[in-house]
């Protein structure tokens, strides 16, 4: 009988025990969605795929090939597409591929696994690609998709899959925090021209948008929690967010983030930066009824 040992999430500490217990029963899903910042998600992603192929009692116990082979990212098991800098690490043929190679038996371990990360970056078409082996998962099979915000995945693409939510040590971005904080307040303020402002260096820089706009993202999806009585915070700016909340009503706050999504998409399929960055403030301003 073997069991799970996650060591070193601090702050994760329900979400690790939910994981030991599921594993310990046998009861892991097919599909984990891990939520939250990138450093958490994609760490966390990283000791379970070593779990599911290490053959110790307490998994990982780090010494077995198994263990070794992950370490050191050659597990003929683990199969990773890392889609966080590259929204384009998803295409459609990629999935396809995933898609018939998850019905051949595991190579060396008892499990094959499936990390990929960043999946807020996946389009429709590959996520739907997705959802058919997740339909009816093959044994010995798991996927291990980390996201800035499930919210991000179709409707059933979340509900086939079990979501953990992971709280920051630190928030997963290189963009200032107090630029974040001010273009969150800007969206409800009196006047367009901080907003209009602030994003003017963004039509420039589409990196910067694209690193912006999960973060917003992640404000606006807080506000609607603390909004609501909750007090999860994945963007790691809760005064951002309980300033923009308190201004707005759950439903404003979710079609902000609806706004937000939509320019993501726009953003991954290429669109004219500067048409969608002028677009997107005025269906903030207008989402938010200023
Ligand atoms: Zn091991």
């Amino acid at each position: 009988m073997s069991s799970l040992r996650l060591t070193g999430f601090s702050g994760n500490e329900e979400i690790v025990r939910q994981l030991e217990l599921s594993f310990g029963g046998g009861r892991l899903a097919h599909a984990i969605i891990l939520e939250g910042p990138a450093q958490e998600r994609n760490a966390l992603a990283a000791v379970l795929a070593k779990a599911a192929v290490c053959s110790g009692t307490a998994r990982p116990c780090g010494e077995c090939p198994g263990c070794v082979k992950a370490q050191a990212g050659s597990h003929p098991d683990i199969f990773t597409l890392e889609g966080d800098a590259d929204p384009r690490a998803f295409p459609i043929d990629a999935i396809r591929r995933i898609r018939s190679d998850a019905y051949i038996r595991p190579n060396e371990a008892q499990t094959k696994v499936y990390v990929l990360c960043g999946v807020q970056n996946m389009s429709e078409a590959s996520q739907n690609a997705l959802l058919k082996v997740f339909e009816e998962p093959p044994e010995n099979v798991l996927f291990l998709l980390t996201a800035s915000s499930a919210s991000a995945l179709l409707p059933t693409v979340r509900s086939r899959a079990q979501i953990f939510s992971l709280e920051g040590a630190r928030a997963g971005t290189d963009i200032d925090p107090a630029y974040m904080e001010k273009l969150a307040a800007a969206v409800t303020a009196v006047n367009e021209t901080d907003l209009l402002y602030l994003t003017a260096d963004l039509i420039k820089d589409k990196n910067r948008l694209r690193a912006v706009l999960p973060q917003l993202g992640l404000i606006l999806r807080d506000a609607a929690v603390l909004r609501s009585g909750g007090s999860s915070c994945l963007s790691g700016q809760k005064e951002a967010a309980a300033a923009l909340g308190a201004g707005l009503t759950r439903e404003k706050l979710l079609s902000l983030l609806d706004e937000v999504q939509k320019a993501r998409r726009a953003l991954d399929q290429n669109a004219n930066t500067a048409l969608l960055v002028t677009a997107l403030c005025a269906n903030l301003r207008a989402a938010a009824g200023r």
